[in-house]
This record gives C-alpha cells, structure tokens and sequence, in this order.
C-alpha cells in the first residue's frame, strides 16, 4: 500500500516521498482516514510506530483546507510531556508541512520566554507546547487558544506519569468546547481511560500490532549481579560485547550524572542527559551519541522519553524502573523498524520485586544470564525499593522523574515574581 491512497494533498505527500517513506505504517494507514474523516480517535501507539506522521500529516491537511486567517489564530494545539518530544514533533510539523503555508512553533520550558512571545505574536497556526510552559503563557496571556479545532495529546500515559493532570485540566478548560480531539498513547490505565472518557467524543480506537513488540525484535535478558559491582560489570560487557552505542538507564539523575563519569574513568566515552541539564546540553550529547562520538548515553526516562534514535543497537537498564510501563519505553528504543536490538538489565537482590512487576506487564519471564565472574553473593541482604507510581515523591519533593519539569516551573516562578505577576 502506498501513501497515494490515504486522500492527502499533493503538498503532503511531496514531503513525505522527500523524507524517503513509501509506504504508510500500520498506525499512518487506519489513523490517517479516521482524522481527515473529522473523527476524534484514541490511538494506542508507542515511539517508533510512526505515529508522529500518523496525526501530523492528516492535521496539516486539515488545516490546509482553509485559508490562513488574517491575523493567524492557533487552530492546532499539540501537547507533550517533554522538551525533546515538543522538539520533535515540531520538528516533524515543519517537514511535512514544508510545501504548505501553514506556521508552527513549538513552546517548552527551560528557555527563554520571549523569544516564544514573539512568535506567538507574528501568528501561528499550529502550536506545539509542553504543558507547563503553555500554562505560563496562558497566564501571561501571550497565547490564545480560542480558536483550536483540534487537540492532540502525544503521549499521554507520561504526561498523566509526570503529574501533568491539572494542567491539562486548565489547558482543556481554556479550548473551545467544539473540536477534533487525538489522544495517543503507549499504555492505558485508568486515569488515560477516565482522561479520554472525559475528552473524547465517539472515539475511533487505533491499536496497532507494536511494529517492534518486545517480543519479537528485541532479545532480552537479565544479569543478575550484586549492587556494588554493576558497574564493574557494565564496563566488562561494553568491552566483551564491544558496544559502540549504548543508551543506559538510570534511576535518578545523580546516578546518571556519576555512572557517566565513572564510564569516561573506565576509558568508555559517556554523556548523561537527564531535567537538569541544560538544553543545550542535552542536545549536544545526544548529537554526539548519534554521531558516534560517545558510546554510551547514561538517561533518566523522562530525558530519553522521545528520542528519536534511529536503530540504537543496545539498551541497558543499569537499574530497573520503579513503574513496569517504563521497562517497555526503555527496551522499544531499540529494535526499531525491524532491526534487532538487544536490551540487558543489571539487577541486584533489591530489585526482586520491580523485576517481577516488570514480567508481570510483559506475562512472561525473562531470561536470566549470570555473566561468569560476577555471581551475586547469597549472603548480601535485600535493600527493597519502592516501586510503583506511589513511589514518586509528593510535589515538591525532587526526583529524577518531575524534576526537568519542576525546574522549568521554578524558573517560571521566579521569572513572574521578578515581573512582579506570580501565579495566582
Ligand atoms: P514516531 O513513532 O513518530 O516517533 O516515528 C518513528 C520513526 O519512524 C521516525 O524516525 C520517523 O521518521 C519514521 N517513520 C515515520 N513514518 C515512516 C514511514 N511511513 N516509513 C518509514 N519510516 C517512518
């Protein structure tokens, strides 16, 4: 099947030929349809499916049919949980959108804000935002979202994960009652089921067969090894294995921030990439990752939350995720688009019971491989951690996982008080 017959517009199509797809993915083919018919949809889809192309294509082409308003109003509001996702997705606006007169721009925290002022004042048609940098500027009022035809939330099981309810709530309350909504997400527990109850009227459910289920192209195993020597371990398998890009996952990032270091002491290059980096610290790593330049990339999941890496050989859980749904984020970074990939976690005594959630979710066990030399000791005790999304410190409490986010908003906060205007 190719993408002539999907009804989109010459325009459209040019820029998806000139990106070098011929064929639409199983997500593109029943999504892309369902909104150019005006449908709300609930989309059940993960990084790697093509599901950016899957609502951007049909909403340029939505939006296209008429012509630019006189001021430009935003017609189209995108949200995502992370600066690297809205990048991303703006990114993907802008090339598909390319032959057509439509203007984006995209919002995140972390940045300046006037520069997002300005082009918010020459007029957009289409807006792509993370939320708490919106809610700034929907009180600062240099945004109006009065006139939205249609809403997309990408990634919306992280964006409920990151605590990003009520001011979704807000950004909801501030849209017109009458519009197209799209609702995409990897998982769906209740809080996205009662979300999408709330948001969406007369759904077309989408679930696509993951182009790269676990399963099926990503070979899975654990190594059992004591806390004190995983990175003892990491370091042998980067050499015996002779991994040249590896994405490794920790907890926190302050175990980011030192495994990266203690890796760069072992002779294998690593950047860490985690909320408290600056951007463009965070995009230098991930050029230099990309590039080859560095073989390890040490993130916390919400920093690699998105990342669009095009066939990343190699995952490693340094240390498990304390909610199971994150396993699966984690592994489908690699193994993409029919490549194999291979994803090991190091797991120690403590982590028994995040293990067991984990194979839970996936309804299978996973293999267990002790690399010679590195038996864990039976006599070390089990430090248990908390798992779970109860886990999560309270608001105000700093954790790897809200910290970006929060920081965007300290920042915020302090940049209203020194305006004299904080938030009521
Ligand atoms: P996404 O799921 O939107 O993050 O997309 C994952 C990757 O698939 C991105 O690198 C896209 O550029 C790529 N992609 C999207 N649509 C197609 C397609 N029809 N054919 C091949 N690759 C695609």
């Amino acid at each position: 099947m190719s993408f002539d017959t999907l009804g989109l517009r010459a325009e459209l199509l040019r820029a998806v030929a000139e990106q070098g797809y011929d064929q639409p993915t199983p997500i593109q083919r029943q999504a892309i349809p369902t909104i150019l018919a005006g449908q709300d949809v609930l989309a059940g889809a993960q990084t790697g499916t093509g599901k950016t192309a899957g609502f951007t294509l049909p909403l340029l082409q939505l939006l296209s049919a008429a012509a630019p308003r006189n001021p430009r109003k935003v017609r189209a509001l995108i949200l995502a949980p992370t600066r690297e996702l809205a990048a991303q997705v703006g990114a993907s606006v802008a090339g598909y959108g390319r032959h057509l007169p439509l203007r984006s721009t995209i919002v995140f925290g972390g940045v300046g804000i006037n520069p997002q002022i300005a082009e918010l004042k020459r007029g957009v048609d289409i807006l792509i935002a993370t939320p708490g940098r919106l809610l700034d500027h929907l009180s600062q009022r240099t945004v109006d979202l009065g006139s939205v035809e249609i809403l997309v939330l990408d990634e919306a099981d992280r964006m409920l994960d990151m605590g990003f309810i009520h001011d979704i709530r807000k950004v909801l309350a501030a849209l017109p009652r009458q519009r197209q909504n799209l609702l995409f997400s990897a998982t769906f527990s209740d809080d996205i089921r009662a979300l999408a109850d709330k948001l969406l009227n007369a759904p077309v459910p989408i679930e696509v067969a993951r182009r790269n289920t676990p399963a099926e192209a990503v070979a899975q195993a654990v190594h059992p090894v004591d806390r004190a020597r995983k990175r003892e371990l990491l370091t042998r398998l980067f050499l015996t294995q002779q991994w040249r890009q590896a994405l490794v996952f920790t907890r926190t990032k302050h175990g980011a921030n030192r495994l990266a270091q203690q890796l760069d002491d072992d002779g294998i290059s690593a950047a860490a990439i985690h909320g408290n980096k600056s951007q463009s610290a965070r995009t230098k790593a991930l050029a230099d990752f990309k590039a080859g330049r560095i073989q390890a990339l040490v993130a916390t999941d919400i920093a690699a939350r998105g990342l669009d890496i095009d066939q990343l050989p190699q995952v490693v859980n340094y240390e498990l995720p304390n909610v199971p749904e994150d396993y699966v984020h984690r592994i489908g970074r690699t193994g993409r688009a029919g490549n194999a990939g291979s994803a090991v976690s190091l797991v120690c005594i403590d982590e028994r019971k995040l293990l067991q959630d984990i194979e839970r979710l996936l309804n299978r066990r996973l293999e267990q491989v002790v690399v010679p030399d590195f038996e864990p000791d039976p006599n070390i005790p089990a430090e248990p951690i908390p798992n779970g999304r109860g886990a999560r410190p309270a608001p105000g409490r700093r954790n790897s996982a809200n910290s970006g986010r929060d920081a965007d908003r300290r920042r915020s906060g302090q940049r209203q008080r020194r305006q004299g205007a904080g938030r009521g």
